[in-house]
């Protein structure tokens, strides 16, 4: 598949990468063989090198404990790469400089409730809000991570995101990058191509160490305080989103990383860590095969079964149902969006369409409805007749009396030539379930018991996000937590 974010990532991180790799050869064994015969090298093992992991990783070093950060592949290969970069704040000094005001952490909880229709576990979310902005800060100051702030974004329409900035793209994989380079800065041992299989126990079940594989074997390394998995969930492994969420979620293509595989579950299962949300996870549309985002068409036109030619959705709808709907209501999960040229060329839709070009996607283009149909390979009488209907439904304002109906905020008829068709698919982004945490990161057991040495943070721990996600939370909650289980660790480690 084509991977333009993960390209970018690989050509910036060569560097900073190829630093840690050497870093990391001939230190597997060594440490592995202390940890063998029972002596800890370290003070926490982190597992994973996304936005979770290497926060947790910076703030451990900087507070004087002795990490070790262990990553299965060569580099930061998590969906943190893959995102857009956008982090969340009520009230931080960037947003005060740039004259932003009046958002509170009171009102930022009750969007997280909201959105997660009251299932996201308050005691998690209030700790999130109430310490997002200073962890947003300490990023910027401690990590040298630049923030752009200002813009309104998708929900709930306030000036809450900041977006990460600097020259590699998208912002997610400028964040690892910049993470890393302070990692590696402050000493940080980071063994890549170093894959955890297997969490360690001491006779008092206190989670000491982690059994790795690497390109020589198998060895053991131990931890005094013990082992933070910021794995990432369970999204790219098609068996575990079949049993868990269900055969809609399966068929979606991927939108993120492809090798986050629910070690989050794997390795905590057999310390009997209690699962919550795991039915739960964030789509998004997308054309598959290059991975082109459709993001804001998706809401601006009229949308059609690719098999069949029907109208299944409400056009109105958040992008995430539409994609939910696209892979569960038709039988390939394949649609088109219908739209003409009044419609192309709004100024929100320009991300979108660049999207399509630089991914080298099909945007079909025709002067007419019936020889769009025949361009993209739907039926001309059946789109010609769901236009024409849904024409006059704008005109008379009936649009929410077709059937389905279409609840878009503006009528978004199809009349000036020449008219489009993009074809996309829903696409899963993230799955939201795993071991329960609470507010200190600890991985509770299935008699809701802290299962003692272990933590989880990111979007490898359960709690926090159900159904969507505040656009920003997802990134902000792996720092929020990576930073505060540091800190928890040292005041828990026995001197
Ligand atoms: C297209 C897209 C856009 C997004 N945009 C945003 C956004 O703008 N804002 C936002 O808040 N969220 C966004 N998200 C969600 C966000 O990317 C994730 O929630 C976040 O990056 C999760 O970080 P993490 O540290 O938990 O895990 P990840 O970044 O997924 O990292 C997990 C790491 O663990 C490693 N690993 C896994 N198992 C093992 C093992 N057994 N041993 C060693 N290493 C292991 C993996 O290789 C990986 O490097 C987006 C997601 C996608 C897909």
């Amino acid at each position: 598949m084509n991977n333009p974010s993960r390209r970018h990532f690989l050509e910036g991180a060569a560097a900073t990468i190829a630093g840690a790799a050497v870093l990391s050869s001939g230190t597997a064994e060594a440490a592995a063989k202390k940890g063998s015969k029972g002596t800890a090298s370290y003070d926490l093992i982190i597992v994973g090198a996304g936005c979770g992991g290497l926060v947790c990783a910076v703030r451990a070093a900087q507070i004087g404990l002795k990490p070790l950060l262990l990553e299965k592949m060569m580099d930061s290969s998590g969906n943190t790469i893959y995102a857009a970069g956008f982090m969340l704040g009520t009230n931080t000094k960037m947003q005060r400089a740039a004259g932003i005001s009046g958002d509170t952490t009171d009102k930022f909880y009750d969007d997280m409730i909201k959105v997660s229709k009251g299932h996201g576990d308050p005691a998690l979310t209030r700790y999130f809000v109430d310490h997002a902005d200073q962890t947003l800060e300490w990023m910027a100051d401690y990590c040298g991570i630049k923030f752009k702030t200002g813009m309104h974004f998708i929900f709930p329409m306030l000036t809450r995101s900041h977006l990460v900035q600097g020259p590699t793209q998208p912002g997610g994989s400028q964040l690892a990058l910049d993470l890393q380079k302070k990692a590696k800065s402050l000493g940080v041992k980071m063994m890549f191509n170093t894959k955890v299989v297997q969490l360690l126990q001491n006779s008092k079940g206190f989670v000491d160490g982690v059994r790795v594989k690497t390109k020589d074997g198998y060895s053991d390394i131990r931890s005094r305080g013990g082992v933070v998995l910021a794995t990432g969930g369970f999204s790219a492994n098609q068996a575990m989103v079949t049993q868990y969420a269900g055969a809609a979620a399966a068929r979606m293509p991927i939108r993120g990383s492809h090798i986050i595989a629910g070690e989050n579950i794997k390795l905590t299962d057999p310390l009997f860590a209690k699962f919550v949300n795991v039915d739960q996870y964030h789509c998004g549309p997308i054309h598959g095969p290059t991975g082109a985002n459709p993001l804001n068409i998706v809401n601006n036109g009229i949308c059609v079964s690719r098999e069949g030619t029907e109208r299944f959705t409400d056009e109105g709808q958040t992008y995430v149902q539409m994609a939910r709907d696209t892979a569960a209501k038709t039988t390939d999960n394949w649609a088109f969006m219908i739209v003409d040229e009044d419609v192309h060329n709004l100024k929100v839709l320009a991300n979108d369409w660049n999207s399509y070009a630089k991914n080298h996607a099909p945007v079909y283009k025709a002067d007419t409805i019936e020889a769009l149909a025949k361009e993209a390979g739907l039926d001309p009488k059946k789109l010609t007749k769901i236009v024409d209907e849904y024409n006059e439904a704008c005109a008379n304002n009936t649009r929410a009396k077709l059937v389905p109906p279409n609840t878009l905020k503006e009528a978004r008829p199809v009349k000036k030539a020449p008219f489009y068709a993009v074809p996309f698919q829903g696409g899963m982004t993230a799955t939201f379930g795993g071991p329960l945490v609470n507010t200190d990161a600890q991985v509770l057991d299935t008699e809701n018991q802290p299962i003692p040495g272990l933590y989880a943070i990111g979007n490898a721990a359960g709690g926090l996000f159900y159904d969507n996600y505040v656009g920003g939370a997802q990134l902000t909650n792996a720092a929020v937590y990576g930073y505060h289980v540091a800190d928890y660790i040292k005041a828990n480690l026995k001197k």
